[in-house]
C-alpha cells in the first residue's frame, strides 16, 4: 500500500511505507537509485553518440533518457514498481533488438551485458515466470540473429552505425556498474530479510513463551476455580444434607399444622438452595468441557415415569393437570444413551413449565419421530398453558444467568441457569432446542434425540409403582453404614427407624470391612470421605474378600460431591450405585430395594 504523495515529490522516503515488505522496499529503492545511475550513463552515451553523428543511436539514447525521467517521476509519485519494471524491461528489450537487428547489426559485449541486465532485473523484480519470459524474449532473437549472420543471410537496407571506442567504453562501464549495483543491492535486501525473519522468529519465540505462561496461569486459575466450587459445594451440601434430612424427619413425626407449614418453608428453601448449588456446579462443569456422555442401557418408559413421578406431585400441589403421554411404539423399548442427561434436560423443562404455569395443564410427550431399525429418533415435548414468553426473549432465555425479566426473578426466583444448561447439553450432542410461546397462552419446548436400540425387550410392561416405605422386605434388611459424621449417622438412624431398620454403624472404611467380616449384611451404605480409610478404598478391599458372598455385597455410595462427576469413580471402585447427599428418602429406598431384590439371597 503506497501513501498518497504530492506530484512534485522526489524523495524516496515518502514513497516507502511500513506496509511494504522489506523486499518490496528494496525493489523501490533499486528503481529509485538505479534511475539515477541509468540517467547519468544514458546522458553520457547520448553526448558520445550525438557528437559522432550517429542518428539512430542518438535518437535511442534520447528516448531512453526521456523514458527514464518519466518513469522516475511516476515512481516518486506512485511507487508501482511492478508496472515500472515491465515498462523498463519492454524499453530495454526494444533497445536490445534495435541494436542487434537495426542500429549496430551485431552481437557484441554490450549486447551480452544488456541481456544480462535484462535477465537479472526481470528475475529480481518480477519473479521467475516474468524473468524467464523477458530472458527468452531477448535471448532467442539474438541467437537467431547470430545464426542468420553466420549464414550471411541477414540483410537490412540500412547502414549499421559504427560507434567510436569511447562510446563502447562508456556503455560497457555503465552496464557493469548497473549489474554490480543490482547484485549488491539485492544481496543486502536478501540479507536484511533474513535478519528480519530471525528477529521475527525471536520475537515470536518470546511471545510464545509469554503465551505459554499465560495459558498455564489461566489453566491453573480455572482449576483453582473448579476446585473452589467443588470444595464449596461439599461444604454447602453437607450442612444442607443435615437441614433437609432433619426437616424430612420432623415432617414424618406428625408435626402440628403450624409446624408443618414452617417445615414446608424450611424444606422448600433448602431444596431451592440445593438446586442452585447443583446448577452452578453443573454449568461450571459443562463450560469447562468436562461433560462426558455415557452410553448406558435404559428403559425409556421407566425413565419418563420416574422423572414425572417426582414432578407430578408439585404440579398437583399447584392445582395443575399433568399428563405424561408416551407413544405406544416406545413401550417395551430398551435404549442406549445417557439417561442422567436426558433426565436433567426434561427435569429442567418440566420444572420450568410447572413454575411458570399458574393454572391449566402441563403435557410431557415422547413420540417416535423416526425408526432407523438400529436406532430411533424420539421427539420430546414439554408444553404448558403458563405465562408464556415474549417473542424477543425466546433466544436470550437460553443465556446463562438470564431470565425473561426482573419481575420473573422477583416472582419466581431461580438463577436463570436451567435453560443454559439444557441448551449446552443438547448442543454438545449436536442437537437443538425448539421453543414456541405466546404470552398468556403458554409455551412449548421440544427437541429430538437419537438413541441406539437394544435387541432386548422389556419383560414386564406393568406400571412400576413407586416404592414406598413399610415394605416387608425392608424391615428385615441388615444394613451396614460406614459414616464418620455423627450428624449424618443420627439422620440415617432416624430415617431408617421409620422403616424399622436398625443399621450397624462403622466409623470408617477399615472398621466397615472388619464389621462386615464378622456379621451378616444385605447392603452397605458407604460414605466416601472418611478418616483412616475412605469409601473408595474400602469398597475395593471388600470386593477382594475371599468370601464371595461378602465380596459381592451391594454397596451404595453416599456422596456429598457434585452430581455427575462422581459416578464413574464410584462404579470403578466396585460400588453398585450412589446417592448424592442430601438424598431424598424415597430415592435411597428405591435404590436399596432394587439392589437387594436384584441380588439373590
Ligand atoms: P430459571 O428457571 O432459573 O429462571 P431458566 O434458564 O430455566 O432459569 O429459564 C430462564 C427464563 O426463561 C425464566 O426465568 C423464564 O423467564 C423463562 N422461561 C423458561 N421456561 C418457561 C416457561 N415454560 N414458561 C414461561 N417462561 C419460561
Amino acid at each position: 500500500m503506497s501513501r498518497e504523495v504530492n506530484f512534485f515529490n522526489f524523495s524516496i522516503n515518502k514513497i516507502l511505507s511500513k506496509n511494504q515488505s522489506i523486499l518490496d522496499q528494496a525493489k523501490i529503492r533499486l528503481l529509485y537509485y538505479g534511475f539515477w545511475i541509468v540517467a547519468v550513463a544514458v546522458a553520457g552515451l547520448f553526448v558520445s553518440v550525438y557528437f559522432q553523428h550517429q542518428v539512430l543511436l542518438s535518437i535511442t539514447a534520447a528516448i531512453l533518457f526521456f523514458s527514464v525521467v518519466v518513469l522516475f517521476k511516476y515512481l516518486t509519485y506512485r511507487p508501482h514498481w511492478r508496472q515500472i519494471s515491465h515498462a523498463l524491461l519492454v524499453i530495454a528489450t526494444l533497445i536490445n533488438l534495435n541494436n542487434v537487428f537495426i542500429a549496430l547489426q551485431t552481437v557484441d559485449i554490450i549486447t551480452i551485458q544488456i541481456i544480462l541486465l535484462i535477465i537479472l532485473f526481470s528475475f529480481y523484480m518480477l519473479g521467475q515466470s516474468w524473468g524467464l519470459f523477458y530472458s527468452l524474449l531477448n535471448l532467442i532473437p539474438v541467437l537467431a540473429f547470430m545464426v542468420l549472420e553466420y549464414n550471411s543471410n541477414y540483410f537490412i537496407a540500412l547502414r549499421p552505425e559504427k560507434v567510436d571506442q569511447s562510446t563502447i567504453i562508456i556503455g560497457i562501464f555503465a552496464n557493469f556498474i548497473i549489474i554490480i549495483y543490482i547484485h549488491s543491492h539485492f544481496y543486502s535486501a536478501f540479507f536484511n530479510n533474513i535478519k528480519q525473519l530471525k528477529e521475527t522468529g525471536d520475537e515470536q519465540q518470546r511471545l510464545n513463551g509469554q503465551l505459554e505462561v499465560a495459558i498455564d496461569k489461566a489453566e491453573k486459575s480455572s482449576q483453582i476455580k473448579s476446585e473452589f466450587l467443588s470444595t464449596m459445594s461439599h461444604e454447602i451440601r453437607t450442612p444442607l444434607n443435615a437441614i433437609i434430612g432433619m426437616s424430612n424427619l420432623m415432617m414424618m413425626a406428625n408435626p402440628r399444622p403450624d409446624q408443618q407449614e414452617n417445615l414446608n418453608v424450611l424444606k422448600f428453601s433448602a431444596n431451592n438452595l440445593l438446586s442452585i448449588v447443583n446448577d452452578v456446579l453443573d454449568f461450571n462443569k459443562i463450560e469447562s468441557g468436562k461433560v462426558i456422555f455415557e452410553n448406558l442401557k435404559f428403559n425409556l418408559v421407566d425413565l419418563l415415569q420416574n422423572i414425572c413421578g417426582a414432578e407430578i406431585l408439585k404440579a398437583q400441589q399447584k392445582g395443575l393437570n399433568f399428563a405424561l403421554k408416551i407413544d405406544p411404539l416406545l413401550q417395551n423399548k430398551i435404549l442406549f444413551g445417557d439417561p442422567t442427561r436426558v433426565s436433567q434436560i426434561l427435569f429442567n423443562l418440566i420444572s420450568n413449565a410447572i413454575k411458570f404455569t399458574p393454572q391449566g395443564n402441563i403435557w410431557v410427550k415422547a413420540f417416535l419421530y423416526e425408526d432407523k431399525h438400529n436406532s430411533i429418533i424420539i421427539s420430546f415435548i414439554v408444553k404448558d398453558t403458563g405465562i408464556g414468553i415474549e417473542k424477543n426473549n425466546l433466544e436470550s432465555i437460553f443465556e446463562p444467568f438470564t431470565q425473561e425479566s426482573i419481575t420473573t426473578t422477583r416472582q419466581y426466583g431461580g438463577t436463570g441457569l436451567g435453560l443454559a444448561i439444557v441448551k449446552r447439553l443438547l448442543e454438545l450432542q449436536g442437537l437443538h432446542m425448539n421453543v414456541s410461546s405466546k404470552i398468556g397462552e403458554g409455551s412449548e419446548f421440544s427437541f429430538n434425540m437419537e438413541f441406539a436400540v437394544s435387541t432386548e425387550r422389556v419383560r414386564y410392561t406393568a406400571d412400576k409403582s413407586l416404592l414406598y416405605p413399610g415394605n416387608e422386605l425392608l424391615s428385615s434388611l441388615k444394613l451396614l453404614i460406614a459414616e464418620d459424621n455423627p450428624v449424618n449417622v443420627l439422620l440415617m438412624k432416624k430415617l431408617l427407624s421409620k422403616w424399622n431398620i436398625i443399621p450397624t454403624i462403622a466409623e470408617n472404611g477399615e472398621r466397615a470391612i472388619e464389621v462386615l467380616q464378622y456379621g451378616n449384611f444385605d447392603l452397605i451404605l458407604m460414605d466416601l470421605q472418611m478418616p483412616v480409610m475412605n469409601g473408595f478404598d474400602a469398597a475395593k478391599e471388600i470386593r477382594k474378600l475371599p468370601d464371595s458372598k461378602k465380596a459381592g455385597i451391594p454397596i451404595i455410595a453416599l456422596t456429598a460431591a457434585a452430581l455427575n462427576d462422581i459416578k464413574e469413580q464410584v462404579l470403578n471402585a466396585g460400588m453398585n450405585d450412589y446417592v448424592s447427599k442430601p438424598f431424598k428418602p424415597e430415592e435411597l429406598m428405591e435404590k436399596i430395594q432394587s439392589l437387594v431384590t436384584a441380588v439373590p439371597q
